[in-house]
């Protein structure tokens, strides 16, 4: 049996030193499964050692109609981390010194992504996962080894990856939710509307830190009539919901009555949720893009003269470079940077918003003349961004009716409750002129694309030609650089951002020539990560990747302080 000859190996191991675990690199038949031994800590205090196990469907036995549309395979995938996650806990112990004993996956958010640490094809499932291999100090713990792996680890994958002692109503009720959501998302181009909240949906999250459904204590969402969408599947079933159009809809209503967390539900509906999350049928345009006011971060090269204009001391603002951007330069740049990366709706609230981004009041226009001010305030512009760019725009506004001016739709929140005030804020508006003067002009202005410079992105650090580290979602230390990426809300696991570090690396290795644009850039690793998947960043076999949008790349790139970019020359640009 190769089983005894793995285990003989490791109880001989016992009391050598930590680096004769080096020689379990490679592959080791068990009788249900493959074990791959990938990386090998170099002492128990080290990063935990990095394994895989494949696991062929003649033994896992997982159905086909599980994994024939990507919806359903993703869906099936996140299922199995989940339970791999879950009983991992009940193994993993401490059996020596440092991380002895560890056995751990890439924990999941409330979100079905798509992940390296799971994959399951027609002949086989494939998990990766860290395992601290147990030592005494330096010496090798064998006897601890062998239990581990050779008595814990077959029953792990025993009871989280074989179908038939898994529940399988569970298992199809994920596909279908998976199944239901991107459906949901497909409709949402031919009847124009950029996000859709199902009836019945619960918004709320139990707390700040905590991501799950606020559960029964939370009001469930009901549409207006006049938003109403009621949306057929094939299979029968009708989906009602409020639909919310393109074009520029404003969220109003008392403070604390529940308008952030409409919109924050809008933000997260890029992602598809697991049952009972109750944001399962909340979906939103993919590319949609929530863009708030940052203060300092750095901006390179970005044409923000849309929105400034006239800057002291004669400052370009068509290739704006600042590290120590303002509250509302920040957020005109981030708006334009997340076009430039292809989003077709904006996502904003008052509350992390620049007020003097967002408004500009007859009065204030009286004190200070349109020359001592280079912002444009956004209600001057939100209307040319959809109406000349197609970007739609969704705004929580609770505290300035300056916008029923340029709003297509006014949705009110009153004890959680969604109520349409189109109509009645139209009024409003017509009854009562703000009296301003409309500024900047007729249009919204050229978009520029730049080019990032190759030199932009450098991983060194010391004698490692490429040094990646990521603090949950907030942070990637590229090299000797830091990004900050806490503004960056769309972000949801430590995973995506560990993927879109390594994105950077193979974007600069393989993409950034001095003369395709950003756009281009980010178009290319879109269609190689989708060709080969998250693997194709790089030749470690990660099993911590998970599936994250270009949007997400860009804010990252846009956000090195290290960042070089140029105006491409006209032979680069794309000839249509
Ligand atoms: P606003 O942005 O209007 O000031 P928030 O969206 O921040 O309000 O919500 C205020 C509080 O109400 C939050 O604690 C939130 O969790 C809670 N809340 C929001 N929607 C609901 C709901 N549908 N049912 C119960 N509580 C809710
Ligand atoms: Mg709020």
């Amino acid at each position: 049996m190769p089983d005894h000859n793995f285990r003989d190996r490791l109880e001989a191991l016992d009391r050598c030193s930590y680096k004769a675990y080096k020689s379990l690199r490679g592959q080791h038949p068990f009788a249900s499964f493959t074990l791959h031994v990938d990386s090998v800590q170099g002492d128990p205090f080290a990063a935990p050692s990095r394994l895989r196990v494949v696991v062929p469907q003649a033994i896992a036995g997982f159905p086909r109609r599980l994994c024939d549309t990507a919806s359903r395979r993703i869906a099936l995938e996140d299922y199995l981390l989940r339970q791999f996650h879950q009983q991992a806990q009940g193994y993993s112990r401490h059996r020596g010194s440092g991380k002895s004993g560890l056995i751990a996956i890439a924990a999941p958010s409330q979100a079905m992504l798509s992940r390296t640490a799971v994959t399951v094809s027609a002949t086989s499932v494939e998990v990766r996962f860290a395992v601290g291999l147990p030592a005494h100090g330096r010496r090798i713990a064998g006897r601890q080894a062998a239990e581990l792996l050779c008595d814990d680890l077959p029953k792990l994958i025993e009871q989280a990856l074989r179908y038939s002692q898994l529940d399988a109503t569970a298992i199809q009720a994920q596909g279908d939710t998976a199944e239901t959501a991107d459906w949901l998302r497909d409709q949402l181009r031919d009847r124009q509307l950029v996000a859709f909240v199902a009836d019945g949906a619960i918004l709320p999250r139990r707390s700040g830190v905590d991501e799950r459904s606020l559960g029964p204590a939370a009001v469930p969402f009901r549409s207006p009539a006049s938003l109403r969408v009621s949306l057929t599947r094939p299979n029968g079933e009708t989906i009602t919901g409020m639909g919310i159009p393109t074009g520029i809809t404003l969220i109003v209503g008392g403070g604390y009555h529940g308008k952030s967390t409409l919109l924050k539900a809008i933000e997260q509906g890029v992602y598809n949720h697991v049952p009972g999350d109750g944001r399962e049928q909340v979906v939103t345009t993919a590319t949609a893009v929530k863009v708030r006011a940052e203060e300092g971060r750095s901006v390179t090269g970005v044409d923000v003269s849309p929105f400034i204009n006239h800057l002291p001391q004669g400052r370009s603002t068509e290739q704006f470079s600042t590290a120590d951007a303002s509250g509302s330069t920040s957020q005109a740049a981030s708006i334009i940077e997340a076009v430039a990366a292809g989003a077709t709706a904006l996502l904003l609230d008052e509350d992390t918003s620049a007020t003097n981004f967002m408004i500009r009041d007859r009065r204030m226009q009286a004190l200070i003349a349109k020359a001592q001010e280079p912002i444009t305030p956004l209600v001057d512009k939100v209307r040319q961004l959809y109406t000349d760019h197609g970007v739609s725009t969704i705004l929580v506004m609770g505290g300035s009716g300056d916008y029923f001016d340029v709003a297509d739709t006014v949705i009110a929140l009153n004890e959680y409750q969604a109520a349409d005030v189109t109509a009645q804020a139209r009024q409003i508006a017509a009854d009562d002129r703000t009296e301003r003067q409309a500024e900047g002009g007729q249009q919204f202005g050229s978009l520029s694309p730049r080019v990032v410079l190759p030199d932009s992105i450098d991983p060194q650090r010391g004698h490692r030609a490429v040094s990646l580290k990521v603090r949950a979602t907030d942070e990637i230390r590229l090299g000797l650089t830091e990004i900050d990426l806490s503004a960056v809300e769309q972000l949801v696991e430590p995973g995506q951002v560990k993927a879109i570090a390594a994105a950077l690396v193979y974007a600069q290795r393989h993409y950034l020539d001095g003369e395709r644009s950003l756009a281009a850039v980010l178009q290319a690793v879109a269609v190689d990560i989708a060709a080969h998947g998250l693997d194709c960043l790089n030749d470690q076999l990660n099993g911590e990747f998970a599936a994250f949008r270009m949007q997400e790349l860009a804010a990252a790139i846009n956000r090195l302080r290290t960042l070089k970019t140029t105006a491409p020359t006209a032979a680069s640009l794309p000839q249509d």
